[in-house]
C-alpha cells in the first residue's frame, strides 16, 4: 500500500486519515501540532507508541533536508535542500526590521523558459506537494530558531503552474491549526498565466500578487520569457486589473533591469505607458531588479546611474518605484543560482 504524505493534510482530512486508523479525532490535533514544529513521528511526545507504529506503517512526511547552507554577511541564509526523492530546492531565509521572510520553491526546475533565470535551464523536473513548500519553511524555522512571519512564492518555480498544490500549501500556511501566518504577509509572484489569474482571482486569498513584467512591448517581452508569445502584455494587463476589481488586492509589477535590453529612459517611459493605458486607476507599484548575472545567460546588470534614472523617469509619472535591496548577493541567493551549482 502507497504511504499517505500527512504534512499536505488539512485538519480535517487528517482527522479522517487518524480516524480511519481506529484512533480517537483529538490525535490529530495533537499530531498536527508536532508536525507544524517539524518534529519527525518518532519526536511527538505524547503520541502513543501504538499510534507511532501505524503511522510508520502508513504515513510519511514529505519534508526537505538541509543539503547545503550559506550564510551571508547581512544575515540572509540560503539553504539547499533535498527531498525525499533527491530533487534538490533552494529557500532564503531574510531579516528585516519588520520580521523574518522566507521565499520559497514551488517546484524543482521550471517550465517556463524566461532567457535570464538560472531556474529554468534545465526545464521542469516535478512540481513540490505541499508538504514540501511548508517543509521549507518549517525546517528553516527549526534551524534558525526564529519565526517566519512573511511569505514569497519567488524562489524556483511557476507557482501558478503548479496550482492546486500552491493553493492547498497556502490554506495550510494561512490556518490556525497550521502556521498561522496571515494571507496579507504573502506574495505571489508569477511570470503571467493569465487563465489561472482570473483563476486566483476566485479563491478568496488576500495575498499579495507580483507580475513578472520585465518590458513594456511585445517584441522585447517575447525576447526574454517565452509565456507572453502565449498572453500578449495586453491580455496580462487586463488580467491584472480584472484582479484588482475583484479583489481590491494591490499588485506589484516586477521589472528586471538587463543592460542594453530594457533599461533606457524610454523604455522607462513605455512602461509608464502601458502601466496607465490598461491599469489606470490601480495603485501603481514597480519593483526594480537589476539582473543578476547568471554566467550561462550572459546578460549584465543595468549601471546604477541607469537604475536611478529609470526609478526617477517613473515617479514622475506618478508610479511609485522601489529599487530592490539586494540580500545575501554574496552567497548567490537570486533563483536557482545554487541548484544549478550544485548541479
Ligand atoms: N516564476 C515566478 C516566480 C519565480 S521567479 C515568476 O516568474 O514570477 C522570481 C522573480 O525573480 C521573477 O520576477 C523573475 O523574473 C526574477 N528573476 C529570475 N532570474 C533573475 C535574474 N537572473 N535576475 C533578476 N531577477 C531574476
Amino acid at each position: 500500500m502507497e504511504k499517505t504524505d500527512i504534512l499536505s493534510m488539512n485538519l480535517q482530512e487528517l482527522t479522517d486519515f487518524i480516524v480511519s486508523l481506529g484512533e480517537p479525532k483529538y490525535r490529530a490535533t495533537q499530531v498536527m501540532g508536532w508536525l507544524m514544529k517539524g518534529a519527525d513521528i518518532d519526536e511527538m511526545k505524547n503520541i502513543p507508541a501504538t499510534l507511532k507504529k501505524k503511522l510508520h506503517e502508513n504515513a510519511f512526511v514529505a519534508g526537505a533536508k538541509i543539503a547545503r547552507k550559506q550564510v551571508s554577511s547581512d544575515g540572509t541564509i540560503k539553504y539547499l535542500y533535498e527531498l525525499h526523492d533527491g530533487e534538490k530546492i533552494e529557500s532564503v531565509f531574510m531579516r528585516y526590521k519588520h520580521g523574518n521572510t522566507i521565499c520559497i520553491s514551488t517546484e524543482a526546475g521550471c517550465p517556463m523558459g524566461c532567457a535570464f533565470c538560472a531556474s529554468t535551464l534545465k526545464g521542469l523536473s516535478r512540481r513540490l506537494l505541499p508538504s514540501e513548500m511548508l517543509s521549507q519553511i518549517i525546517s528553516t524555522e527549526k534551524d534558525t530558531g526564529e519565526r517566519v512571519s512573511g511569505i514569497v512564492l519567488m524562489g524556483i518555480g511557476e507557482p501558478l503552474d503548479n496550482y492546486d498544490n500552491v493553493m492547498k500549501f497556502l490554506r495550510l500556511v494561512g490556518s490556525p491549526e497550521g502556521l498561522n501566518i496571515g494571507y496579507r504577509h504573502i506574495s505571489l509572484s508569477t511570470c503571467g498565466l493569465v487563465d489561472r489569474i482570473g483563476r486566483l482571482a476566485d479563491e478568496n486569498l488576500p495575498i499579495t500578487l507580483s507580475i513578472s513584467l520585465h518590458a513594456a512591448d511585445d517584441e522585447t517581452r517575447s525576447s526574454l520569457m517565452p509565456v507572453n508569445k502565449r498572453w500578449n502584455i495586453e491580455q496580462l494587463l487586463t488580467a491584472c486589473r480584472a484582479y484588482f476589481e475583484k479583489t481590491g488586492r494591490r499588485i506589484s509589477f516586477e521589472y528586471t533591469l538587463v543592460r542594453g535590453k530594457n533599461d533606457t529612459v524610454s523604455d522607462a517611459a513605455k512602461l509608464a505607458d502601458v502601466l496607465y493605458r490598461y491599469c489606470s486607476g490601480m495603485p501603481l507599484h514597480v519593483n526594480l531588479i537589476p539582473v543578476n548575472n547568471v554566467v550561462e545567460r550572459g546578460f549584465l546588470p543595468s549601471e546604477k546611474s541607469g537604475v536611478e534614472a529609470f526609478a526617477a523617469a517613473l515617479e514622475k509619472r506618478r508610479i511609485t518605484a522601489t529599487v530592490r535591496r539586494k540580500l545575501g548577493s554574496d552567497i548567490d541567493a537570486s533563483c536557482g543560482q545554487l541548484r544549478a551549482k550544485h548541479d
